[in-house]
């Protein structure tokens, strides 16, 4: 059998065994050195705009640190969008605060201005202001960045901008990971760009990046001894995986074309196709790196569903998934507040994504063609 078609897998651009092979012979084979300043500077005058880098272990730990820098503690109530993957929202509960789940609204995915705004309003009614608001940008797809902000703003409520998913994509020509009070990037070996395991936090203040360094190599006061005054955390990227971090760095553009490239072949394929729309950008506001290729299919219209499609593409071994299942629909999170209607929900009963890795080749490409030309036809 073929080997398998993943949905995003790891894709070397050459140089980041060299800078890997660097760290072994200088023997800089810990959580820090010239790779992560390195990999910092890099991502620092990518996103430009003056923001300040710091390299974490994974985008889970710098929503961690985050929040905690945003002084979120325990009893107290984060807004997050509940579309989303659930590492989101997960450290939200480990600092002991309570999630607040909001709808997403069907032209990007992500948060629903709207139920933002009632959350927001109903929560503070109720005695609890919301102490920040975590908006994610699905696959790529920027959210309404500035009605976000707007209502950010209106209420003094900082935003957490998870871009895990969104290194590469802009919103009116500005870059995502640069809109937050503090933003988030993830380099796990699914993402666009990979240090095998590993995140990023981002703020225009270098403040933020030193308490995020300070908490992350264990909260170390300035003394000779082991001395500390906070609960620390071991979240620093290692100088290993920040030397793939600067490889990837040289290849980051070129790979958000090829993203780009897989989701024009979908277009083109499910073209004629009523019932079938591939997810794409509202207007010329958005730039996604389209991360990962995603379809809604209408059964109703198009005779077939999103799982037939996904049970022939496994049959074929080639790997398609569901959307993100939605957080307020997750066992986990039953009993959190949430405000929205049926949007994210709807979403995950009719959505696809499938394979969008920059390094998928042409003989990859007629095999998933071939898969989908039956379901064209009919
Ligand atoms: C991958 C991802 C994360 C978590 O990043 P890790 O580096 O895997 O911890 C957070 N949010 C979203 C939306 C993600 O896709």
């Amino acid at each position: 059998m073929d080997s398998k078609i993943y949905l995003s897998s790891p894709h070397m651009g050459g140089a980041e065994q060299n800078y890997v092979n660097e760290a072994f012979d200088t023997n800089w084979v810990a959580p820090l050195g010239p790779n992560v300043d390195g990999f910092e500077k890099s991502l620092e005058s990518y996103l430009g705009n003056g923001n300040h880098v710091a390299a974490l272990s994974s985008g889970t730990a710098a929503i961690h640190l985050a929040l905690i820098l945003l002084g979120v503690e325990k009893g107290d109530e984060v807004i997050c969008q509940s579309m989303t993957f659930s590492a989101s929202a997960n450290p939200i509960v480990y600092l002991g605060a309570t999630p607040i789940f909001v709808d997403s609204e069907p032209d990007t995915w992500n948060i629903c201005p709207n139920y933002l705004e009632e959350a927001i309003k109903d929560r503070s009614s109720k005695g609890k202001k919301p102490k920040a608001i975590i908006a994610v940008h699905l696959y790529g797809m920027p959210y309404k960045v500035d009605a976000i902000k707007k209502i950010s703003e209106k209420y003094e409520i900082p935003i957490v901008e998870d871009s895990a998913e969104a290194l590469g994509s802009t919103y009116k020509g500005q870059k995502c990971g640069t809109f937050g009070d503090i933003s988030i990037l993830s380099f796990n070996g699914n993402k666009i760009i990979t240090t095998s395991g590993g995140g990023a936090l981002v703020s225009r203040y270098l403040k933020h990046k030193e308490k995020a360094i300070f908490l992350a190599t264990q909260a170390r006061d300035a003394a000779p001894h082991y001395q500390h005054s906070e609960i620390g955390y071991n979240y620093r990227l290692s100088n290993i995986s920040a030397g793939i971090g600067r490889g990837q760095m040289e290849v980051l553009d070129s790979h958000v074309g090829l993203r780009r490239k897989m989701n024009e072949f979908y277009k083109v394929i499910f073209k004629n196709v009523t019932g079938v729309n591939v997810f794409s950008e509202p207007n010329s506001n958005y730039f996604s790196n389209h991360w990962l290729s995603c379809i809604l299919v209408d059964s109703s219209e198009c005779g077939f569903s999103s799982e037939d499609i996904r049970m022939a593409m496994g049959e074929n071994n080639i790997e398609c998934r569901p959307l993100w299942k939605p957080m307020h629909l997750q066992p986990i999170f039953e009993r959190a507040p949430y405000y929205g209607g049926k949007t994210a929900e709807s979403l995950f009963n009719i959505g696809l994504c499938l394979p969008s890795g920059s390094n998928l080749t042409d003989e990859e490409k007629v095999k998933i063609n071939d898969v989908l030309i039956p379901f064209i036809d009919k």
